[in-house]
């Protein structure tokens, strides 16, 4: 401590010629940067005899300051000591950016695993890019979202530049070079593995003009300006592809190059690596190890083909048919020429034996299914949650799962507990450590030993005092950020998530139309509800923003009516991201997760609502099913048809909406809402008539078939939390059941069954 005092006091004071008391907070966070990477260095790096490189297009890996000040064990010693310099740590935190270097669940549970691998101690790599305006920042203007550039990296970030740097070479002659920079990743309490991301070494970020716009065909000078650019027309696709094989090119030569410094023999791969390929994004990494092999390293095809089979393995995360990447051939013959034999001869081994056109690499239309490739020449294929696994084995995957039963299986998705837990809920740990102790830190089942507190008022009273300290501090930066004013004693129902018609918020939007219709007509809610939505539309999904705007526009509406307004509220918060997460999540009553049964693989933000004591309202869907089974029927409301109906639906095609709309005056008069007068008079004719449209003639994801059992459920789940003994008791019981899902369970189950590290 006094050590800690002392030094950081000097690093002030070397940086800015100040004590601590006489920085600024935007100072201070520098020389806790500073501080926190050199406390790093003196932590062990993490060696082993067998190393996983986890590959991902997407590491959401959010703030690192907190986290890292965690991990390393010193946060309560920082605080105190800013503490007693008049400083706080969270004010501190908000000076910090944050890399938005993914979209959404994908990307977080990469960067989840990665705090886990580093915490079980586990020999790991991250490897994906450095991207230096991320995802796009979200801002509304007249109700719609725009997207600007996240500007994040700064004159110092969490990224050290390394001297490692790859040629890559591209069609049409094309040959650009790489610098690898590398984050630190802090186990907690343990050693340090890397999270790599390489970066163009010419890029040029002045190519992007206004917004998120630039030259998407200046490929040598734009490759890691965004992640996942509009692929709305053919420059967006073939970006994509450059960026994908840009990736795997650079990893595949990182990891021979690492084999080839320990001494080791490449024949033998399979022995000292296992590479886990994070859906279909760096699939390329299996043709391009083969094409390195077989150029550089004197393989035979057969040779090469075997040991890149034993190490790749792969995870799927969708259903979605359109989510599935499908490339033209054509696409990889301009972007990747090189690749092509190989893809073609992968292809052909497969068609000589396997007439089946459902399991062929190349289709008819000369299009690459790239988790064909996965699944063919990888030796695991997992789902991430026991029902979108069996769905892969019985239904989207069957062919495949004919033909190698043995290498599908399933991995439960998780989430980090040091960020969704110890860090943003610093109050509910405190209790936790209180009462179970602090064990439950490393071993995450221990969780359950909070059950014995269930009849224990003095518990279940500061629980609910916890939560209510959470909802104020929301209140405060949300009136501080987005201008509005919500009520701690009203109900905090929140969905935040990527906006997607499958996860259905367009279902609660109906559900907050119903709601006012019900209020204007004298019917009012026992204790006021505050509907809290964040989500980011992709530039290209135009329902998607519609949606959004629909949200807005019922914001405005329902705010400013002073006949509704102290019963309901609704708030689309800016820029959902991993820092609004963190705020949202502790501050939660009811956890929204509504998504048609069949179609969310997993789902993470479920997992940590629950774990900051909020009840669930969902559907029989991803991981919901396995929380249902968790905490039992008495504890989480669940609503809609089951993912076995919704196949059904989907095989006979017999869905129609337009049937509900006209069997149900509730629905009627709610759909109908959405092109009435009062939303005409704020919104948009064009987004609100296209999105009415689509609810009434095609609602692919079903919205109206659930939308009055949603009603039912959510009012029902509403009138529980007025039993408030019974509601303390639920959020015990979800917090206590959570442990199931701490990604140190996932990140073990990865390691037992697939990579087997040592
Ligand atoms: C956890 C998380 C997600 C995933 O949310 P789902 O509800 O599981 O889709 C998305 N974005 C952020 C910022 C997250 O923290």
């Amino acid at each position: 401590m006094e050590d800690i005092a002392t030094n950081l006091d000097g690093l002030t004071r070397k940086l800015y010629g100040r004590p601590i008391a006489q920085v600024t907070d935007a100072e201070m966070y520098h020389v806790l940067l500073q501080f926190t990477k050199e406390l790093t260095k003196e932590k062990k790096e993490i060696k082993g005899d067998r190393k996983v490189y986890y590959i991902s297009a997407e590491f959401l890996i959010g703030k690192l300051l907190s986290n890292n000040l965690l991990n390393l064990g010193v946060y309560d010693e920082i605080e105190d000591i800013l503490k007693k310099n008049g400083k706080s740590l969270a004010a501190i935190e908000d000076e910090e950016p944050e890399p938005s270097l993914g979209n959404g669940g994908l990307g977080r549970l990469a960067a989840c695993f990665m705090d886990s691998i580093a915490t079980l101690g586990l020999p790991g790599a991250g490897i994906g890019l450095n991207y230096h305006f991320g995802l796009f920042k979200q801002v509304f203007r007249d109700r719609l979202q725009m997207a600007e550039k996240n500007d994040w990296i700064g004159r110092d970030s969490w990224l050290n530049k390394t001297d490692v740097s790859f040629e890559v070479e591209f069609g049409g002659g094309k040959k650009v070079r790489s610098v690898l920079y590398d984050i630190d990743v802090v186990g907690y309490e343990n050693g340090v593995d890397k999270l790599h991301l390489f970066d163009l070494e010419n890029l040029d970020e002045s190519l992007v003009k206004t917004g998120i716009d630039f030259d998407k065909e200046d490929i040598e000078k734009n490759l890691t300006l965004f992640l996942y650019p509009d692929d709305s027309d053919e420059a967006g696709n073939l970006l994509r592809i450059y960026q994908q094989y840009f990736m795997v090119s650079n990893g595949a030569q990182l990891i021979i190059k690492e084999l080839k410094d320990a001494g080791r023999d490449l024949y033998d791969m399979d022995k000292y690596v296992a590479i886990q390929i994070n859906d279909t994004h760096p699939t390329m990494v299996i043709p391009e190890l083969i094409r390195i092999l077989t150029w550089d390293e004197g393989f035979t095809m057969d040779d090469a083909i075997s040991v890149v089979s034993k190490t790749c393995a792969y995870t799927n995360h969708t259903i979605l048919a359109e989510a599935l990447e499908k490339w033209p051939l054509e696409y990889l013959n301009k972007v990747v020429p090189q690749l092509v034999p190989i893809i073609k001869e992968l292809s052909a081994r497969i068609a000589k034996s396997n007439k089946d056109p459902g399991v062929q690499i190349i289709d008819a239309e000369k299009r690459v299914h790239m988790a064909h490739i996965d699944i063919h020449y990888g030796y695991s294929v997992n789902g991430v949650a026991a029902i979108h696994t069996d769905i892969l084995k019985n239904t989207e995957l069957n062919a495949f799962y004919k033909l190698y039963p043995e290498k599908f299986n399933n991995k439960t998705n998780g989430i980090t507990f040091r960020r969704w837990l110890l860090a943003c809920d610093r109050p509910l740990a405190k209790l936790l450590d209180d009462t179970i102790g602090r064990d439950y830190r490393k071993d995450a089942d221990r969780l359950e030993d909070l059950l014995k507190y269930k009849d224990d008022e003095a518990v279940l009273t500061r629980l609910a005092d916890i939560k209510k300290q959470k909802k104020q501090e929301l209140i405060e930066y949300v009136k501080k950020n987005e201008g509005v004013t919500l009520d701690a004693d009203s109900i905090f129902d929140v969905q935040v998530k990527r906006l997607h018609e499958y996860k259905r918020q367009q279902m609660n939007a109906l559900y907050i139309i119903h709601k006012y219709l019900e209020i204007k007509a004298g019917r009012k809610p026992k204790r006021p509800i505050t509907c809290i939505f964040g989500a980011k539309a992709a530039p290209a999904y135009v329902i998607a923003k519609d949606i959004i705007h629909l949200l807005l526009v019922l914001q405005e509406i329902v705010n400013n009516d002073p006949d509704v307004s102290p019963y309901l509220k609704v708030l689309m918060v800016t820029n959902y991201n991993v820092s609004y997460a963190e705020k949202l999540i502790p501050a939660c009553d009811v956890s929204e997760q509504i998504s048609l049964a069949s179609k969310e693989a997993s789902g993470t933000s479920n997992m940590k609502f629950m774990l900051n004591g909020a009840v669930t309202l969902g559907t029989d869907d991803g991981a919901n099913v396995e929380i249902h089974e968790l905490v039992g029927d008495d504890n989480i409301f669940i609503f809609g048809v089951d993912s076995d109906t919704v196949i059904k639906h989907y095989e006979k095609a017999d869905y129609i909406s337009k049937d509900y709309y006209e069997k149900s005056p509730v629905i009627k008069e709610a759909v109908d809402f959405i092109v009435g007068p009062e939303t005409m008079k704020v919104g948009h004719k064009e987004n609100l008539e296209r999105l009415y449209n689509e609810l009434l003639n095609k609602d692919w994801f079903m919205t109206l078939l659930d939308l009055e059992d949603y009603i039912t459920k959510k009012d029902e789940i509403f009138e529980a939390y007025e039993d408030q003994a019974r509601w303390r008791r639920m959020m015990l019981v979800n917090i206590a059941k959570a442990g199931y899902f701490s990604s140190d369970r996932t990140i073990a189950d990865y390691n037992k069954d697939i990579w087997h590290l040592k």
